[in-house]
């Protein structure tokens, strides 16, 4: 599942072709994704110019010069492709074709069809359904120490499902949180209200700084964020603990040695930690 950074590499990757840009058409291959497709849509779009985007949690908005945003979530397998308009059909599951008026194509591709797409006005896009309740965004500046002590304050879930509740902090998924915890050297089993203080002054710009890593990942190693194959964003990247159980941690002072990293299934998730260096 697409994770923050690469949505906001999907999100660049958007902006740097369609900013600007007058979609001259547009196809809808299916009545729906997970929803139904707003009434109205493809009217909507065509014709209209992009002003502009903005990513917030795993959503991006793209605004129209008509006062409207589309809403697009990639769902669980979501993709957006760009091609020159002359390289004719869609590919298979490209449910969303936008054709701009300098002759590209974007399309939405979504085999297993979770992600969304939707309609809000511009002036009122955080009072959408499924971005009201969100939390702070983790790379803004407001977001920092003392707003994540409060935000912990009197929570006893372990501190690894407190990050992942998105009305705590937006946008965070299971691979980034286990990364930050490890950077901070916090325990994924510790007590959400005990995060305060020294350990809450590290914890914040941890996660700060995997999700700002990865973006700039995405953004050196991609022209305009397009893979070869015409792909927005990226979807690898090196863990220093994610997926690595057994192996010793790159951090561990020694000796004695790393005793390795550890798996457990919190909330149905793995959790990847390093149990010596993490408390
Ligand atoms: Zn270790």
């Amino acid at each position: 599942m697409p994770e923050l950074p690469e949505v906001e590499t999907v999100m660049r990757g958007l902006r740097a072709r369609l900013e600007g840009r007058v979609i001259a058409r547009v196809r809808l291959g299916r009545p729906d994704l997970r929803w139904p497709f707003p009434p109205g849509l493809g009217q909507m779009l065509t014709g209209a110019r992009v002003t502009g985007f903005r990513r917030r949690a795993k959503y991006i908005l793209m605004r129209l010069d008509r006062g409207e945003s589309v809403l697009l979530h990639l769902g669980m397998s979501g993709r957006m492709l760009i091609a020159p308009d002359d390289e004719g059909v869609p590919v298979l599951h490209e449910h969303l074709s936008l054709h701009t008026d300098d002759g590209w194509r974007v399309g939405f591709v979504d085999p297993r069809r979770f992600g969304s797409v939707d309609l809000v006005a511009t002036d009122a896009e955080d009072s959408h359904r499924l971005l009201a309740g969100l939390g702070p965004e983790p790379l803004d500046d407001m977001f920092d120490a003392a707003v994540l002590s409060e935000m912990l304050r009197g929570k006893r879930t372990p501190i690894k499902a407190a990050l992942l509740d998105q009305r705590n902090v937006a946008g965070l998924g299971n691979i980034y949180v286990c990364e930050a915890l490890f950077r901070a050297r916090v325990s994924p089993q510790r007590g959400a209200d005990s995060v305060a203080g020294a350990r809450a002054a590290r914890l914040v710009p941890a996660i700060k700084m995997v999700l700002t890593e990865a973006i700039a990942a995405g953004g050196s190693s991609l022209r305009d964020y397009v893979q070869p194959g015409g792909e927005l964003g990226y979807f690898q990247h090196a863990w220093q603990v994610y997926g690595r159980e057994g192996e010793l941690c790159a951090t561990c002072p020694g000796p004695p040695r790393c005793v390795g990293i550890h798996r457990i299934v919190q909330s149905a998730r793995s959790t990847f930690y390093c149990p010596r260096l993490q408390r």
